[in-house]
């Protein structure tokens, strides 16, 4: 095992296959920015799924067990079963994950879980049409979410994640009419607080809804009860519903840093590690694997980039973002989330 300079241990792998989109939400890709003549890379630029591969098993080697794949929107990249089945053929990977914003979900549910896919997290800020309609930056529906959400639970995925990104004044109203959709239905939502990935969202202080709040609202309808926290790596922070329909968990990155137990490691779809979803820099692994280095090098390279991680954005938020020296983000549709 190794661990980073706060002793944090290497334990998650988030991979991002595709640094496209079909949607724009605008607290991600706002569409002003991310226009019809914007550059993505070019698919050459892409780990191939033998480069991925070959990366995660020397992550898993170092003590990684849990992958997720993710992007941009991971179902664009064609043929993200055959991918699956790669990784999920790894030994000692304990769980394989995917976070997708489900628009394309119900062809693919079948396919992913037969490739062995374990788990699944389905992005849904809001299930108001008017209001996710803004929120994909006017390119999805609701409803093919909803439908994708349903294919998954009949093609076997159970307990499936819906993460709903919650902002003052856009969807904070409607946060009621989730919990009601998903209380007793075996999925578990999680609300996150809106947080300032990225360069482009204009992120505020003043429209996160911190967590407390959320909790507040919902209690008073559906009491809950606390399940557990933060402790094991996980960012979640768990709570049952007392009258038994079921759990419902909360991000609360803004509010309640986590970077004490963040265990995760991310890959850009160009083959950058990433120690931080608001780091600056990555350290490429793509030049190496396309050059014949040796699994002994690359694993050296992602030892030494571990060890020196010192990275806790979230906790050092207000100090870094007043900073003279506030460096530029890496956006979250290059490393996922
Ligand atoms: N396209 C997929 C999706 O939307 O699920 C996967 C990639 S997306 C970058 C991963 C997650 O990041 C989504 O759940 C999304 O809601 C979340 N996200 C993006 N921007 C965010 C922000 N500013 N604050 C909080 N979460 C954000
Ligand atoms: Fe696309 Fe996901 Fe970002 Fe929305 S959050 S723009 S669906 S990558
Ligand atoms: Fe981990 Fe960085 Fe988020 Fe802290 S801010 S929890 S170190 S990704």
């Amino acid at each position: 095992m190794i661990q980073d300079q706060l002793s944090r241990p290497l334990h998650d792998l988030r991979i991002s296959v595709i640094d496209r989109c079909n949607f724009r939400c605008p607290y991600c890709m706002p569409g002003e920015q991310f226009h019809h003549a914007y550059q993505f890379l070019d698919k050459d630029q892409w780990l191939s799924f033998d480069e991925i591969t070959r990366c995660a098993r020397i992550f898993v080697a170092l003590g990684v067990k849990k992958l997720r794949l993710t992007g941009g929107e991971p179902l664009l990249r064609p043929d993200m079963d055959v991918l699956v089945r790669q990784l999920a053929a790894i030994e000692g990977v304990e769980d394989l994950a995917l976070t997708t914003n489900g628009s394309m979900l119900t062809q693919w549910a079948p396919r992913l879980k037969q490739a062995g896919l374990k788990r699944l997290t389905v992005s849904l800020d809001s299930l108001d049409p008017a209001v996710f309609k803004q929120l994909s930056g006017d390119r999805g529906k609701v409803e093919d979410v909803l439908a994708g959400i349903k294919a998954a639970g009949a093609a076997g995925f159970k307990r499936i994640k819906i993460n709903a990104v919650v902002q003052r004044g856009v969807n904070d109203h409607a946060i009621m009419d989730l919990v009601r959709y998903f209380r007793g239905t075996g999925h578990v939502l999680r609300f996150i607080e809106y947080m300032d990935v990225g360069n482009q969202n204009h992120w505020k202080y003043k429209n996160v809804v911190p967590s407390r709040d959320i909790i507040r609202t919902i209690e008073a309808v559906y009491p809950l009860e606390y399940m557990g926290g933060t402790e094991g790596g996980d960012t979640n922070e768990r709570y049952r519903f007392k009258d038994g329909q079921g759990e419902i968990g909360f991000i609360s990155s803004v509010s309640h840093a986590f970077c004490g137990t963040c265990n995760r490691l991310r890959l850009s779809a160009e083959g950058k590690m990433y120690t931080c979803l608001f780091a600056t820099h990555g350290t490429d692994l793509k030049e190496h694997l396309r050059s014949g280095t040796t699994d002994d090098f690359l694993a050296h390279l992602i030892r030494v980039t571990w060890m020196k991680r010192e990275d806790r954005y979230s906790e050092l938020r207000s100090q870094l973002r007043q900073s003279p020296q506030h460096l530029p983000k890496v956006e979250m549709y290059h490393i996922g989330g």
